[in-house]
């Protein structure tokens, strides 16, 4: 089984074989001989010149050993891991004698620098052959298993799923799940467990899955980092961007993954030069990729706790004690979502308490009642998203005007929801449940009555009531101020006025201008 022609597996010509050629080393293949295997923290790129070589999924607990992709003479095998710096989770081995090239991580990087008409077409390859990947038998090498009603779980989901990992999700309370618990030991309290071809990791968070998988951060030997970013949302994916471009170390950090907010948008229709929308994770993962086409490292989950700006050189101190010292620092750490103040709020929180309204939360409440606290935008996209799979939703708006706040043309679709209850001048006043939210209790004051109290059952509550600069534990020691608000402050990389980032600034600034708007520059447009 070989591949041709599509964007996943383009055809190239005699020219751009040979300097692609130019980049690696021939070596002579036997059938049979393992081209890379499961675990490797690096691998090549590499030219089948002649014979033909197969990309294999490895058996895993509950499925035999598959074939996910063939490639014969004038194809190259590798995907997205080549950029991210992911380690191997599937193996490739030869199938039929010949000749292969070997490019290196060394070398590849030179050609994505140098040749940029080959690195475009293996950057839509290696794209193309992830969505692949993510979609087909390829998805089994990683396996999640847990319950949908786990916040752990949902964390390790929603980390998977902004690093466009290939995996399976396994829920525990079904035949498929339990099966799986067994094959691998796994008891209730070993819950989540990922389960890769090379470990069972058990109690597992995104921490151990990006340390097993080679993504957190690591310190690479060789210069001073040139610029360090703190925030993979938009405004620090663009930061990336232009920094790698204008050819500075740059590192990206995040705390959970890159994406920021931007990832949990189902659709943004707002952004210069997409003229049918795009989803925010696509676009996101787009950027990624692009910062990573010109040389920046991505890092995540490490979330910077402090900037010590009392030495020589800038130094991020990450929540593990990690320092990383950069001659730069951008901080776009964007906003934190408001929260309700309710006892047992914290408790909740991914336990029926979500910041967004995708796919991996709507499926953890079924098809149960859910409420939508909120009176602009983002609720009543998540009201309407939420309606739209089918649950009862409760739309709760402090103020006594749905239209105050949203967009009429949203406010139009909610009230002529069939599925949609809103109720204005409601708050919500209690929580309720065991390990997971069962109900609400909500109060109303209706004009001229009392205030009258309620409780009703809730499976789910989607919070949007807004979000505050993400500057919290940081504040003491970097003192940030947005660069350039306009149209609005949430898109934009923040830089410090302290002495420490203002000295950054006033460096970024003495550079070509081109290198100071890069730095400073807002990311999108505001909503
Ligand atoms: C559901 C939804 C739909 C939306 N739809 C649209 C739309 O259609 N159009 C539009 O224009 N806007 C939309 N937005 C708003 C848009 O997503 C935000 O304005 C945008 O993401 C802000 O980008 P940012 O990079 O400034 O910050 P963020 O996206 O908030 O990213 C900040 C990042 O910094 C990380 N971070 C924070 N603190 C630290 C730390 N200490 N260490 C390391 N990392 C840290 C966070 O994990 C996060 O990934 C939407 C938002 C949501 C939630």
């Amino acid at each position: 089984m070989t591949y041709h022609g599509d964007e996943a597996f383009p055809a190239l010509g005699d020219e751009q074989w040979a300097r692609l050629q130019a980049y690696g080393s021939a070596q002579e293949v036997e059938s049979g001989a393992l081209l890379f295997g499961v675990g490797e923290a690096t691998y090549d790129l590499i030219l089948v010149d002649s014979g033909e070589a197969e990309v294999v999924r490895a058996a895993t607990a509950r499925v035999a050993e598959a074939v996910v992709a063939g490639f014969g003479t004038g194809q190259f095998l590798g995907e997205l891991g080549l950029l991210t710096g992911q380690a191997t989770y599937l193996s490739a081995r030869v199938s039929k004698p010949g000749q292969v090239h070997r490019s290196s991580p060394i070398s590849f990087r030179q050609l994505m620098d140098e040749d940029p008409g080959l690195s475009d077409v293996i950057l839509r390859a290696l794209m193309a052959r992830r969505r692949n990947l993510r979609a087909g038998e390829a998805a089994r090498s990683i396996e999640i298993l847990g319950s949908e009603l786990s916040a752990r779980a949902l964390a390790l989901r929603t980390y998977a799923a902004r690093q466009q990992l290939p995996h399976t999700w396994v829920e525990i309370d079904t035949p498929a799940g339990a099966a799986l618990a067994r094959a691998v030991a796994a008891a209730g309290g070993d819950l989540p467990v990922v389960i890769t071809p090379t470990a069972v990791l058990r109690h597992a968070t995104p921490a151990l899955l990006a340390g097993h998988l080679g993504l957190s951060y690591q310190p690479v030997a060789g210069p001073l980092l040139d610029l360090a970013i703190v925030g993979a949302g938009p405004a620090g994916l663009a930061a990336a961007v232009y920094g790698a471009s204008e050819g500075l170390k740059t590192l990206l950090l995040d705390a959970v993954a890159a994406g920021g907010q931007a990832a949990a948008s189902s659709r943004i229709e707002n952004y210069l030069g997409f003229t049918s929308g795009i989803s925010g994770a696509e676009l996101t993962g787009r950027a990624a990729v692009q910062a990573q086409k010109f040389g920046a490292r991505i890092a995540s989950p490490s979330q910077a706790a402090r900037l010590d700006t009392t030495h020589e050189r800038l130094r991020i101190m990450l929540t593990d004690d990690t320092a990383i010292e950069a001659r730069e620092v951008v901080s776009a750490t964007g906003a934190r979502y408001r929260s309700l103040p309710l006892d047992r709020w914290a408790e909740f929180e991914g336990a029926g308490i979500y910041f967004a309204a995708t796919e991996l939360e709507a499926r953890a409440c079924g098809p149960d009642p859910v409420a939508v606290v909120g009176g602009a935008n983002s609720a009543g996209q998540g009201a309407l998203y939420l309606a739209g799979r089918g649950n009862a939703v409760t739309l709760i708006v402090r103020g006594n005007d749905l239209a105050a706040g949203m967009s009429s043309y949203l406010a139009d679709r909610i009230l002529a929801h069939a599925g949609i209850t809103v109720r204005t001048a409601t708050e919500v006043t209690a929580l309720h449940g065991g390990g997971h939210l069962e109900a609400i209790t909500v109060h109303t004051a209706a004009p001229g009555d009392d205030r009258s109290d309620s409780n009703q059952p809730c499976r789910g509550l989607f919070c949007f009531v807004g979000a505050t600069p993400a500057t919290a534990g940081s504040r003491t020691s970097l003192s940030m101020t947005t660069a350039s608000c306009s149209p609005a402050p949430s898109w934009t990389a923040h830089c410090s006025a302290r002495p420490g980032l203002s000295w950054a600034a006033a460096r970024c600034r003495s550079r070509p201008a081109s290198r100071w708007s890069s730095l400073s520059a807002t990311s999108g447009p505001g909503r």
